[in-house]
Order: structure tokens, then sequence, then C-alpha cells
């Protein structure tokens, strides 16, 4: 377990990650066994600087402050989909940092309305994701569509 944990907190956290998922597997951008893999994420709150993906324990940590009441859960939601989409980029494409691949993936999990939060992240934001928007679009078959039991970062078949 991360250090320093909101409980409280934990649980909306929680909340908004299966929100996410759900939706994006409603938007058919994430395959099936996909949307098992990110359930199977665990989501912590923490009183931290900093939100962290750790793509081989399959855990995520969402800083406190990112529940700011801006634009309803809009930025909690932002944040969430963040860290979710670095665990779905290490099953895609076995991606650990910011590149398109990363991106790929962020604009399939993040709900587009909140997808703006991640302009300010990094200078060349906006061009990843619209390079991503595009090659996305070109390559429909992109998902891990495998089947057999799910555990974070491996497959049991
Ligand atoms: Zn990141």
């Amino acid at each position: 377990m991360p250090k320093k944990v909101c409980r409280q907190e934990t649980l909306k956290c929680r909340q908004v990650a299966k929100r996410i998922i759900k939706s994006a597997k409603k938007r058919d951008t994430i395959s099936a066994y996909e949307a098992r893999v990110l359930s199977g994420v665990t989501v912590w709150c923490v009183d931290q600087r900093c939100g962290k993906a750790y793509q081989s324990s399959g855990l995520v940590t969402i800083p406190l402050w990112s529940l700011s009441e801006k634009e309803g859960n809009g930025y909690l939601t932002y944040y969430v989909a963040h860290e979710l989409s670095h665990m779905l980029a290490k099953k895609r494409y076995g991606e650990r940092g910011h590149c398109v691949d990363f991106y790929r993936c962020f604009v399939d999990v993040c709900p587009s309305a909140v997808q703006k939060y991640e302009y300010d992240y990094q200078k060349r934001s906006p061009k990843k994701m619209r390079a991503a928007r595009r090659m996305n679009k070109e390559n429909p078959g992109r998902f891990d569509n495998s089947s057999g039991m799910v555990m974070f970062g491996e497959r049991i078949s």
C-alpha cells in the first residue's frame, strides 16, 4: 500500500475509475478484455504532490488536491484517466513514458470533455494528442482482445 493514503477519497477515486472504464468500453475505444484489466487496477488517493502509475504492481495513486470541485469531478476524472492510460499503454505497447503510444491510450480512455486538462501537462501534449487521434482512426484494430483469466500484468490462459 502506498504512503499517506486518504481512505474516504480513495472510495471516490475508485468510483470515478469505474465510470471512466465503463464509458470507454461503451464507446468501444477499449476492448472488453482491456476493460477487465483496467478494472483490476487498484486506485489509491494519497496526500502527495503527484500521482503515479506503478505498472508492474497494478496500482495507481491520485493526489488529494486533484479532488477539487473544478467542473464537478472533471479534473479528477482527467487525472484518474491519465494514470489508467499508463496501465493500458503498458498492456498495449509496453510503453512507460508520455510518448505518442501513451497518448493513443489516453484519447481512448479519457472522456473527450476533460481531455483538455492534458494540454497543460506538457508543451507538446496537444500535438501528440492530435497525432494519437489520427493514428487510432487509421487503426481500428488496435485493441488487445486477448481472452483468458486476467491478472494484472500477465495473462493466465
Ligand atoms: Zn503520466
